[in-house]
């Protein structure tokens, strides 16, 4: 036996069964993980040349004081993150706290009463059903008189075009997009189909606003949605293009004009984007930034893996391993409830972080029903970190993404498989 089976087998708690399905598995994917090197490689070289040619240099990792005027670190990374998203302008800021606030910020500072929101994805993420007002809440964009109207996915599971052209009214001022498949079982829209959705629409109406949420999305392909004519994208530094490196914040880029309105909400009316501190976190950010494309690309490989070793155990899981993917969600559905937190005690149990503790189901607030989360991250809630979560219900789906390694993916689903087997 050789050192590596020895310590996964004798000491991390592998069964070998489980290990010789992985090594099968692997085997069988040397063709898939070659395609993502492509991309991966090619994301890489795209942001050393943006950041060359932006000429990053270390008294941009310094940070300023009180209002933060010509704070030039902030300047540098909101310059970066435009260029590489070829957008006209970006906030990337820490004082963003999350992905649903740098949406929540986009919505807020270009719909004006009596607009209406065209989601064309279907239900937008669940956090984003109060900032809308799809679920009662208060301070909901309904409040202010802002409508919202949704079209789903057909039958099939594609965009509804036809759909989408019918929905469009004159009081229509924003399509929404979601790009990934969230916590639902559909195919994540890929940069071709967010074209095709952007072409139509503004051949509709070109004045409409097309925002894209790209939560989970950022250097799965080697183009981003503003670069098909998305006018605004958001998303969380915690997640994809902080590379597991950034602390906490937001990004918004997009064009000039928008991004200047949502700097209005950000701060307040007059000031926009002239002041707000870094708190050192611009180093971290672009360094995260620089990780990224590597990274993501690792962490997709363990979501191919995952989706792998449960098709060879003949479960049902989306994407299938040699599907298309434009996020780094893997689904997979198991057979019961104790599956769900078998497996998640098995991804807990694989973590570099609070792996002795246990996670147990619970009533989240804003969820139908019990809920079991399993993450042990450097990062609080960072999902571009390895984690699963599930709500405790048929069709008994755990949702497994991220892995700052591909190494540590893959001890995850070995532990969670080794933990369902038991
Ligand atoms: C994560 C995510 C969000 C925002 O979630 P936060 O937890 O607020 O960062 C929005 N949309 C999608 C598709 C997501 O995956």
């Amino acid at each position: 036996m050789n050192f590596k089976r020895d310590l996964l087998i004798n000491n991390l708690g592998i069964k070998e069964e489980v290990l010789n399905l992985c090594e099968e598995a692997e085997k069988e994917l040397q063709e898939e993980f070659e395609k993502l090197k492509e991309v991966r490689e090619y994301n890489q070289y795209k942001v050393l040349n943006v950041m060359q040619e932006c000429r990053l240099s270390d008294t941009h990792f310094n940070w300023t004081t009180g209002y933060g005027y010509n704070d030039i670190g902030r300047e540098k990374t909101e310059e970066i993150y435009a260029k590489l998203f070829n957008a006209e302008d970006a906030i990337v800021r820490p004082i963003i706290v999350n992905g649903t606030h740098a949406l929540s910020l986009c919505l807020t500072g270009l719909l004006r009463p009596n607009d209406e929101i065209l989601s064309v994805t279907g239900k937008p993420y669940d956090t984003l059903e109060e900032t809308i007002g799809i679920r009662e809440s208060k301070g909901s964009l309904k409040e202010f008189g802002i409508t919202y109207n949704q079209v789903d996915f057909l039958e099939n599971g594609s965009i509804d075009y036809d759909g989408i052209k019918e929905k469009i009214n004159e009081r229509t001022k924003m399509v929404f997009i979601q790009r990934s498949k969230g916590y639902s079982w559909r195919d994540s829209l890929s940069i071709e189909d967010i074209k095709k959705v952007v072409d139509l629409v503004k051949s509709v109406n070109e004045n409409i606003i097309i925002m894209t949420d790209n939560c989970y999305g950022e250097f799965i392909e080697t183009k981003e949605p503003t670069e098909v004519g998305v006018d605004i994208m958001a998303g969380s530094l915690i997640k994809n293009p902080g590379g597991g490196l950034a602390l906490t914040g937001g990004y918004i880029v997009g064009k000039k004009e928008l991004v200047e309105l949502i700097s209005y909400r950000l701060t307040s009316p007059g000031i926009g984007k002239e002041c707000g501190l870094t708190f050192g976190t611009t180093r971290n950010v672009l360094q995260g930034l620089f990780m990224a494309p590597s990274v993501v690309s690792q962490a997709v490989m363990g979501a191919i893996l995952c989706a792998k070793m449960f098709e060879k155990l003949d479960y049902e899981v989306c994407p299938k391993s040699n599907e298309r993917r434009s996020d780094i969600i893997q689904i997979v559905k198991l057979n019961s409830a104790q599956e769900i937190i078998d497996f998640c005690k098995g991804i807990q149990a694989a973590a570099p972080v609070d792996s002795y503790v246990s996670p147990e189901p619970w009533a989240m607030p804003g969820y139908d029903s019990d809920v079991i989360m399993a993450a042990g991250a450097f990062i609080q809630g960072s999902s571009i970190e390895l984690s699963a979560d599930a709500p405790i219900k048929e069709p008994y789906c755990v949702y497994f993404q991220g892995g700052l390694t591909y190494e540590h993916s893959k001890f995850g689903v070995m532990k969670g498989i080794s933990q369902i087997l038991k």
